[in-house]
């Protein structure tokens, strides 16, 4: 039995004619995504799922000119391969809120910008220092 109840599933034309997954998802393959999402309990474990299933992209509307716009693509793991499905369809089968997936996404961004700070950051001190000792001679 899932944890949390899986909802009402997408049966919008618009996702057919986009060629989401939505349609092709069956009952069982929902209810199996949503029991890995929540197998192991851990917080961190479903963030990491978010974050690895949700991707944002910057699309730039012709209409409104330079202006950027963000669009989000939700995928699941179907049978073994990346399936995309709309925002509706993902949420309900995982039973999840939009809001969790924002603190997921903000999550994987911020650990990112610190990796690479610190990265760059030992980096240009190493070079500092090694500046330092030269002149020191
Ligand atoms: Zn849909």
């Amino acid at each position: 039995m899932p944890k949390k109840s899986v909802g009402v599933r997408c049966k919008s034309s618009r996702c057919r004619d986009r060629e989401f997954y939505c349609h092709e998802l069956t009952v069982q393959d929902r209810i199996e995504i949503n029991v890995g999402f929540f197998r192991s309990g851990q917080l961190s474990d479903q963030r990491n799922f978010l974050a690895s299933y949700v991707d944002s992209k910057e699309t730039t509307k012709k209409k409104e000119g330079s202006r950027k716009n963000k669009t989000m693509i939700y995928t699941l793991p179907i049978h073994e391969q990346r399936k995309q499905v709309c925002q509706h369809m993902f949420l309900s089968t995982l039973g999840v809120t939009e809001r969790q997936i924002r603190t997921a996404l903000k999550k994987r961004q911020r650990d990112g910008q610190i990796a690479m700070k610190g990265r760059g950051g030992r980096r240009e001190a190493e070079k500092v220092e090694d500046e330092e000792k030269r002149q020191s001679y």
